[in-house]
């Protein structure tokens, strides 16, 4: 929101100083134009309009541009607010003030009275679009009355033209604006429709991911990764240790305390689980109440370390519902030998968690590297 609103300002800033520039370079153009023609026209008319009694406003209206414009590029330059004003206004005197130089001259010179209603069609903006529109159709009738008329005896058709081409430009300018407000609702929708979708992508791929209860990757995100881990080992040499963790007596916490109790028993043990593994480290939920860690990049002695400090945190954990017993795991775990890939890797993990189980439970059992059904054990 406030990135938008700042982007808003600085777009609205490059708007208002090309606009002006616009300005500069017409005014410029315009300058030279009637430098051109005066030193290379023979017609005496022309002449006279250097002649202050006789020259029609033209150099009065040259200086008046030219200050015009200098008095808005010094508002756009110090000041901070109102440049959208200022260079509107400054638009408008300067297109009023290059018409009674043109005017003599120049066949349609009325063209440059549509230039402020363009700036406000460059806005964007409907409200100045109206008032400009407005102030033109109201304006040019001032003009025309006051001083084209008496002075210039030019006939009504040409005002009402003139009038008429003013609320073409508007509607027109108008049908533009709407049709871009329409396209932009348009695309704001796509985005947002977008976004919903991005969103309900992220959350569907999740819950593909991740196990519901506890919030640890599933068991199909958990091989996924292994496979992809595995394949690291043999071709980069990773180190690697599987670590397999079975909660002790649980199926007695569920028939003692109810599923529910289970079911939290559930979500404490994993959460503290998610909490001790370090960042190159990976849990899962691998079974009911069985959950598997990955080490990476450790050697086997910090694996081991890593593996029985969670299991000295789970047994300290307090369960006031589950009649405040401690709740242990046994953890059987097994370093990668390369060569071995994943069904061998499984075999000596789970014979290691065996080992511990067999051996009396809250335990970490080594799997031995020489053969698969030979554990190492190392008791609590
Ligand atoms: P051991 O120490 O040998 O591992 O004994 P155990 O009781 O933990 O093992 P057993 O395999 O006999 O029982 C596992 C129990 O886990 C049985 C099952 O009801 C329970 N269980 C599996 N998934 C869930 C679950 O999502 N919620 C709950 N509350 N219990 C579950
Ligand atoms: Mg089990
Ligand atoms: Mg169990």
């Amino acid at each position: 929101m406030y990135i938008n609103l700042a982007n808003d300002t600085l777009n609205a800033e490059i708007w208002h100083r090309r606009i002006l520039s616009g300005y500069w370079v017409l005014v410029i153009f315009m300058l030279a134009a009637q430098l051109i023609f005066m030193l290379s026209t023979h017609m005496p008319e022309v002449k006279t309009v250097l002649i202050p009694s006789k020259g029609h406003l033209f150099i009065g209206c040259n200086i008046m541009i030219v200050i015009a414009m200098i008095l808005a590029e010094m508002w756009l330059r110090t000041t901070l607010q109102y440049h959208k004003q200022a260079v509107v206004v400054c638009g408008f005197i300067v297109s009023y003030l290059m018409y009674f130089v043109l005017e003599p001259f120049v066949d349609g010179a009325q063209m440059t009275l549509m230039m402020p209603i363009m700036i406000a069609l460059v806005y964007f903006d409907q409200r100045l679009l109206h008032g400009l529109g407005l102030i033109s159709l109201l304006f040019y009738a001032g003009v025309y009355l006051g001083l084209e008329r008496p002075v210039l005896d030019k006939p009504v058709l040409e005002f009402l033209m003139v009038e008429c081409v003013f609320i073409v430009f508007v509607v027109m300018a108008q049908a533009v604006i709407v049709r871009a407000r329409e396209a932009r609702e348009h695309l704001e929708q796509l985005t947002i429709s977008e976004q919903e979708l991005m969103v309900e992508r992220a959350i569907s791929d999740k819950m593909l991911k991740i196990d519901a209860l506890t919030g640890l990757y599933n068991h199909k995100s958990f091989h996924e990764y292994l496979d992809s881990l595995l394949e690291q080992c043999e071709s980069n040499g990773l180190r690697l240790q599987l670590a397999l963790f079975d909660i002790d007596n649980f199926k007695q916490v569920n028939d003692t305390y109810g599923h529910w109790v289970g079911d939290l028993v559930l979500k404490e043990v994993a959460a503290k689980m998610g909490s001790l593994i370090s960042l190159n480290d990976f849990s899962a939920r691998y079974g009911g109440e069985e959950f598997a860690v990955i080490f990476t990049d450790k050697s086997f002695h910090d694996a081991y370390a890593a593996a029985e400090k969670m299991r000295i945190n789970i047994a300290q954990m307090e369960h006031p519902y589950a009649g405040d017993k401690p709740i242990t795991v046994s953890i059987g775990l097994c370093d990668y030998q390369l060569g071995d890939g994943k069904e061998r890797l499984f075999r000596k993990t789970d014979n290691a968690l065996y080992e511990a189980k067999r051996s009396g439970k809250n335990t970490v059992v080594t799997a031995s590297v020489a053969h698969d059904d030979d554990p190492v054990m190392s008791y609590a």
